[in-house]
């Protein structure tokens, strides 16, 4: 099939490379065409804009940052839209809201386009390995016709409803991870300074009802002292700020995620940005004066 897949950065680059390696004919484009190269090494294609791509392409990918860089590689000038063939698909694998997707998906439904949200979980090493989980929004049939190329890059694919349901689902989800990091690096501070090595706690807690698949990206993590994305703090910024805003959309109050966002926001305010939401536990590290590391 003809693929195209913008957006090749932390994420991006390992699922256009599945989808290359599935055998499919790809197409590509990004920002910065450096990230392009070694993918054109391997047998992709590169178009300077998205709807140049999407012209080339019957199904077409994007893993982009933020709402903002989807509408714009979306509905912008030279989006995908401008260039999109009629009766092909569009699938967002990027953390957006569910307006955004609806939007684009009302917009893309005049040309006789289909379009999913569907969005991933499994970091970058999920994504290298093609075992994310993938979940979806949009139409079930057409869903259901593009599964195997999904499973390229996830081996977990979840249809979660209609168009907007993906995104909702993982809006929750990060909700829950990035909150984790907060609690899991106060807790951790308390046992350390009570005097429990970090190492002793971590295999304690993985026994035990606190155990959590976050937890486990902290040995190679935070407990290393290793800050490189992964998945930028940034990016776990925006995240809770959609989750805060789908609950405000829906007049639902929130306590807690106001409070981890601060953590988040003032982690930013440091210049943590573009180094890994581990980053965020040097707040607790610096209030505590407890090191969390092995
Ligand atoms: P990233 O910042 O590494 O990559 C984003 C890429 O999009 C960059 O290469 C950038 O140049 C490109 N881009 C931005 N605007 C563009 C435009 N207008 N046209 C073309 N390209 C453009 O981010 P990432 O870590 O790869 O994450 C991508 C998405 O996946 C985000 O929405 C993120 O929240 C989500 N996500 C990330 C992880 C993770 O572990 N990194 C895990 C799950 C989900």
């Amino acid at each position: 099939m003809k693929i195209g897949f913008i957006g090749l950065g932390l994420m991006g680059k390992w699922m256009a490379k599945n989808i290359l390696s599935g055998g499919h004919e790809l197409t590509i484009n990004d920002l910065n065409p450096d990230l392009g190269k070694e993918l054109t090494s391997i047998g992709a294609k590169w178009k300077s804009t998205p709807s140049e791509v999407a012209a080339e392409s019957n199904l077409v990918f994007t893993s982009l940052p933020n709402p903002k860089a989807v509408i714009s590689v979306t509905l912008g000038e030279n989006g995908i839209l401008s260039g999109i063939n009629s009766g092909s698909s569009y699938f967002d694998l990027s953390t957006t809201d569910p307006d955004t997707i609806k939007e684009i998906s009302t917009e893309a439904a005049k040309k006789n386009v289909f379009v999913f949200d569907s969005p991933v979980s499994g970091g970058t090493i999920g994504a290298r390995e093609g075992t994310l989980c993938i979940m979806v929004g949009g139409n079930l049939l057409e869903y259901e016709k593009y599964k195997p190329i999904l499973q390229l890059m996830g081996n977990q694919t979840l249809y979660c409803g209609e168009v907007g349901s993906g995104a909702t689902c993982k809006i929750v989800n990060n909700l829950i991870a990035m909150t984790l990091k907060v609690v899991l690096s106060e807790a951790l501070s308390i046992g350390i300074k009570a005097g429990v090595p970090t190492m002793k706690l971590y295999e304690a807690i993985s026994m035990s009802t606190g155990d959590t698949q976050i937890m486990h990206t902290f040995p190679n993590g935070l407990f290393s002292g290793n800050f490189n994305p992964g998945f930028k703090l940034a990016l776990g910024a925006k995240d809770l700020g959609l989750a805060i805003k789908l609950a405000e959309s829906l007049d639902l109050p929130t306590e807690i995620a106001p409070i981890v966002q601060r953590k988040f926001l003032e982690a930013l305010e440091r210049g943590w940005g573009e180094e890994s939401t581990h980053s965020v536990a040097r707040l607790q590290e610096e209030l505590s004066g407890i090191l969390i590391r092995k």
